[in-house]
């Protein structure tokens, strides 16, 4: 296990020596329509079954509710009146204090002619978010440290997969994952093995026994040089891939357009290296804050305070050697002095 917190690079953790360039997304929710084609590219490369019979379920629209064990990629939405629209815009303001809107009507770098525009942009009265999530890779994977069998796996890329065959059900990984991502399954099918020479259709029957399943990042296409599935089909370019420092770069070109735009709602979320698990490979634009779209605010990998733990643990065991032999040294100090 290399470095538990803070900017690292994962692949180099795992000894990965060399190693290809961190692959990673950039998801724009901003311009996501909510079309549900990445969800359904995903099923099909991965031959996953769909979710249930494709009833209502009386929260919303969305049918498939949730990232789970066939659904790697879940569009969530979301719907908000003015005032959760208003609230998000305040509460991104004072966010990212850019002291927005002046910025507005003036292009960056030039001469200001004219008095800056300071009205607010139009708040609409109603909106959908829409919002594709999907596994972060994490660079401080928890579902990855406290995997028992080392079936989860850190790939050259950066990327966190499972690997099927290793996998006992176990569940650890599930409580380990601190953004509810990896499901175990439960109708013994298996996704497709990325491990050399095996592709789809070719590798054994696994029993049932419920392994953790999560998107393994199409692992299988970046080796053959290919995008992933999901990003290949989103007709408006919502989710972006490359390598992931190119991503970071383009989330804040885009997160201070925006904010240019007067829409201070705008940040991002998993660009921060110094965040509880050292950032995300997917990086994600948002119009409101991480809750909202059952993102956790302040999300910190599991085993972050081990090192703090095993000293403590360390101290208190040195701590009582002290007192055994304190009291070994007087017991016989005193048998001595009986002498
Ligand atoms: S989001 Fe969860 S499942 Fe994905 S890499 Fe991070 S800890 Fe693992
Ligand atoms: S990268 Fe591949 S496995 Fe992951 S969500 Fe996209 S299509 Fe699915
Ligand atoms: S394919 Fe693109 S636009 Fe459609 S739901 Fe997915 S991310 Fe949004």
């Amino acid at each position: 296990m290399g470095q538990l917190t803070g900017p690292s690079d994962p692949s180099a953790d795992a000894h990965w020596h060399p190693h290809e360039d961190r692959r990673g997304f950039f998801t724009d929710t901003s311009i996501c329509i909510g079309c549900k084609a990445c969800e359904v590219a995903c099923k099909e490369w991965n031959h996953n079954p769909r979710d249930g019979d494709l009833e209502f379920t009386g929260m919303s629209y969305d049918n498939s509710v949730s990232l789970g064990a066939s659904t790697w990629r879940h569009v969530a939405f979301i719907e908000q009146d003015a005032d959760r629209i208003e609230q998000a815009r305040t509460s991104g303001a004072e966010l990212v204090s850019l002291g927005m809107p002046q910025i507005r009507g003036a292009e960056a770098g030039a001469p200001v002619a004219e008095p800056a525009d300071l009205t607010p942009p139009d708040t609409p009265e109603f909106r959908w978010l829409m919002s594709s999530d999907v596994c972060k890779h994490c660079t401080h994977a928890g579902c990855l440290d406290v995997c028992p069998t080392g079936a989860m796996m850190r790939t050259e890329f950066g990327t966190v997969v499972v690997q099927a065959d290793v996998c006992n059900g176990c569940g650890t990984c599930v409580a380990g994952c601190p953004f509810g991502v990896v499901e175990r399954r439960s109708d013994g099918t298996v996704a497709p093995t990325t491990r050399e020479g095996e592709r789809k259709g070719e590798q054994p029957e696994v029993p049932n026994r419920g392994i953790a399943q999560k998107c393994t990042l199409c692992y299988d296409r970046l080796r053959d040089d290919q995008t992933p599935a999901c990003a290949q089909t989103c007709p408006t370019t919502s989710i972006s891939f490359g390598t992931r420092e190119d991503m970071v770069e383009k989330a804040h070109e885009r997160v201070a357009q925006l904010h240019a735009e007067g829409m201070t709602e705008a940040r991002l979320y998993g660009a921060n290296p110094n965040d509880g698990v050292g950032g995300t490979g997917s990086v994600f634009l948002l119009l409101d804050e991480p809750e909202v779209y059952g993102l956790p605010p302040d999300p910190r990998v599991c085993t972050a305070d081990l090192p703090s733990m095993y000293r403590r643990a360390g101290v208190a065991v040195a701590g009582m050697v002290a007192a055994a032999a304190v009291s070994f040294l007087g017991s016989r100090t005193g048998r001595g002095g009986r002498r």
